[in-house]
């Protein structure tokens, strides 16, 4: 009987063979017994030997064709070799879950095509039509391109005129976007512009949704393909464009399970497809500036916000002396500024990257503080529920009466959240409306959207958000940004960190101001002096990104070297520390050329959900031979006992 070789979604770097009693094609869904269960797997291969006796047989055979193509199993394949992953998991992560559990693959309900498109009423700038220019000459052959646009530069007007042109080739196009919330604005944008289906994959579609998207895209129904990172499987056979927009952002790199970043693949995906890459930013990653100086990427730059818009005028409060009381969240300065916008007819901004009421929940009397049992880390108060919750682990609690160490009734706040920020606003400006965004008042399905809907009507408003409200957005009557509290970002551990709060305070930055008069953006901070604030109060960061590149090649740090990192956690510290102890002992005694190991270290929050984190570091200027290394640390790993439920991964490029 023939034999059938399928990809499993277990965590095994292996496949499995099965007598079938036909061919199946490559890339089909098979229904298999798999120990105890029935599980659905997908055929890569239909051979007359296999190296084992006593196959099992396979159940049913799903489809009829393939569900993966020859395209994206080679992508999916190399994506599982890269990231050192489970090939089952890696090609059954890359389907909608109606597929993985085995439901036909049917379209429900077919959406309709964009019914009236409209030109925009502008001309492009001479910026915008050379990168338009210049993309189309490699419009049949891979090459990658940096969009290089200061936000409103008009970034998406140069995307939909490249996307036209492609599909009038009869080709599709993809394009990624870091958060859900900014996929319907996109989606919009480009429905009123392309006679084409635009279909959307991501989280917050229901499974039928997400089937049909995919079925689209897969049958070429769909001319747009536009989502969240998950997006970059979507099967495309005439994919003819790729489009990172925001490409510096985080979102793009899964952080659990399957730890891939879809910014990183699109390379891959472009490549072996043939066709031409944008990555779009006002502010490029480390990694994507490197590639251009590199020139792996080709370099377009949009200096200017388009038609005649100026760029908002940034300046800093000194809280140290600002600040009345030592802690208040707003200082007077602020507040008039943002009156002064209010009274004009504005909407006004205030970003605050925490969501609760208060992060410090403590006793004055002798310094007693909430902490989370299972987790290292504050309990954050909310106020409207009356509750303290740990934002890692979920957990939450009554606050108590009295302190739980001396017994005084001396229990109190600290600290601003997103929710005493807005209680605090509405006591200043009583009849203003506020809206406040953050993942508490938008975890209802639409609830975002209804909130975007009330500020894109323009009325006078004051948005409270957090990072969500950070990138992409388009508030035509948005005049004025407040940003809070971000001097954390100052203190931390991570490398990356000053990239990233250079990165966020400029995307925060850009929301202000897009139309019209010169907007205002007002950053609250107790370091005025930080170098960092010289090149953002005058927009230059480039200049900025040059110095921390310099920076990281004489530390040899990425982008200037690769790293790894295999995170250990069991609810036992030893177990934990041991694992990677012994885990770097293997390590160490395979050939090592040039990979350095560090480690292992406690992780930066050491116990959440009441498992000890550890991590061990891997890293080297030669990624070959880091990939070398992992690759046999796979091939032993078994040989280390796993003491007491000790769980661990790999995450290659990690950027936490
Ligand atoms: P980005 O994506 O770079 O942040 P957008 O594409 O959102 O910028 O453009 C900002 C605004 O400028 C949008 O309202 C857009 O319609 C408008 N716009 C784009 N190109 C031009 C142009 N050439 N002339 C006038 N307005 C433009
Ligand atoms: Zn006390
Ligand atoms: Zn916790």
């Amino acid at each position: 009987m023939p034999i059938v070789e399928v990809a499993i979604s277990v965590p095994l770097h292996k496949t499995f063979d099965y007598q079938c009693d036909q061919e199946v094609a490559v890339g089909a869904r098979v229904k298999v017994p798999f120990g105890a269960k029935k599980v659905i797997g997908i055929a890569l291969a239909n051979k007359d030997k296999s190296n084992f006796n006593k196959l099992k047989s396979v159940e049913m055979v799903l489809d009829e064709t393939a569900i993966l193509d020859k395209p994206i199993l080679d992508f999916l394949f190399w994506a599982a070799k890269y990231y050192h992953h489970p090939i089952g998991e890696v090609l059954l992560a890359a389907m909608p879950k109606n597929l993985r559990i085995g439901k036909p693959a049917i379209i429900k309900k077919m959406i309709g095509l964009p019914v009236k498109t409209s030109k925009p009423d502008f001309e492009i700038t001479q910026e915008q039509s050379l990168a338009i220019d210049t993309i189309l000459e490699k419009r049949d052959t891979y090459h990658g391109f940096l969009l290089h646009g200061v936000t409103g530069s008009g970034k998406t007007e140069v995307y939909l005129r490249i996307t036209q042109e492609v599909l009038n080739q009869g080709k599709q196009v993809l394009v990624l976007v870091p958060e859900i919330g900014l996929t319907p604005q996109m989606i919009s944008r480009f429905e009123r512009r392309l006679k084409t289906r635009v279909v959307a994959i991501h989280s917050q579609l229901n499974e039928t949704q997400k089937l049909d998207a995919y079925l689209m895209a897969k049958n070429t129904e769909a001319g747009v393909v536009l989502g969240t990172r998950s997006a970059i499987f979507a099967p495309m056979p005439n994919l003819g464009l790729i489009i990172i927009d925001e490409e510096h952002d985080g979102s793009f790199k899964q952080q659990s399970s399957f730890r891939y970043s879809a910014r990183d693949l699109s390379f891959i995906r472009a490549k072996q497809t043939n066709i031409p890459l944008i990555l779009g930013t006002a502010t490029p990653a480390l990694e994507t500036l490197k590639n251009a100086m590199d020139n792996k990427l080709t370099r377009l730059t949009l200096a200017n916000r388009a038609g005649g818009v100026m760029m908002p005028k940034v300046s800093l409060i000194d809280m140290r002396s600002n600040s009345e009381n030592g802690h208040s969240a707003l200082s007077k300065l602020l507040i008039e500024k943002m009156q002064q916008h209010l009274s004009k007819g504005k909407q006004v901004m205030l970003f605050i990257n925490r969501r609760g009421y208060a992060p410090v929940f403590f006793c004055t009397e002798c310094a007693w503080k909430s902490e989370c049992s299972h987790c290292n880390a504050s309990m954050i108060y909310h106020r409207h529920v009356n509750r303290l919750k740990c934002h890692h682990c979920g957990d939450e609690k009554m606050p108590e009466q009295s302190c739980p160490d001396c017994g005084e009734q001396s229990l109190e706040v600290y600290g601003y959240g997103t929710e005493r920020l807005e209680e605090t606003l509405s006591s200043y400006f009583s009849e203003m409306p506020i809206i406040r965004i953050d993942r508490d008042t938008t975890r209802r399905k639409k609830a975002l959207a209804e909130h975007l809907e009330k500020i894109n009507s323009g009325e006078p408003c004051i948005i409270v958000g957090t990072q969500m409200l950070a990138k992409g957005h388009d508030f035509s009557n948005l005049a004025m940004v407040g940003i809070l509290d971000v001097d954390g970002g100052f203190l931390s551990t991570n490398f990356r960190a000053t990239e990233y709060l250079a990165q966020l305070l400029i995307q925060v930055s850009g929301r202000a101001g897009r139309t019209g008069d010169q907007g205002e953006v007002v950053i609250q901070t107790r370091y005025p002096d930080h170098p960092m604030f010289h090149y953002v109060l005058s927009n230059r960061y480039t200049q900025f990104a040059s110095g921390l590149l310099k920076q990281r090649k004489s530390a040899m740090m990425p982008p200037f070297s690769h790293q790894a990192l295999l995170c250990a956690n069991a609810k036992n510290k030893q177990n934990s520390e041991d694992f990677l102890r012994e885990v770097a002992g293997l390590l160490k005694s395979v050939n090592m050329d040039g990979v350095e190991i560090w480690g292992p270290v406690t992780n930066s929050i050491e116990k959440k959900a009441d498992y000890y984190y550890f991590n061990l570091y891997l890293q080297s200027h030669d990624r070959a031979a880091l990939h070398r290394m992992l690759a046999t640390f796979n091939q032993h790993v078994d040989t280390i006992k796993l003491k007491n439920k000790v769980r661990w991964y790999l995450d290659v490029d990690p950027i936490d």
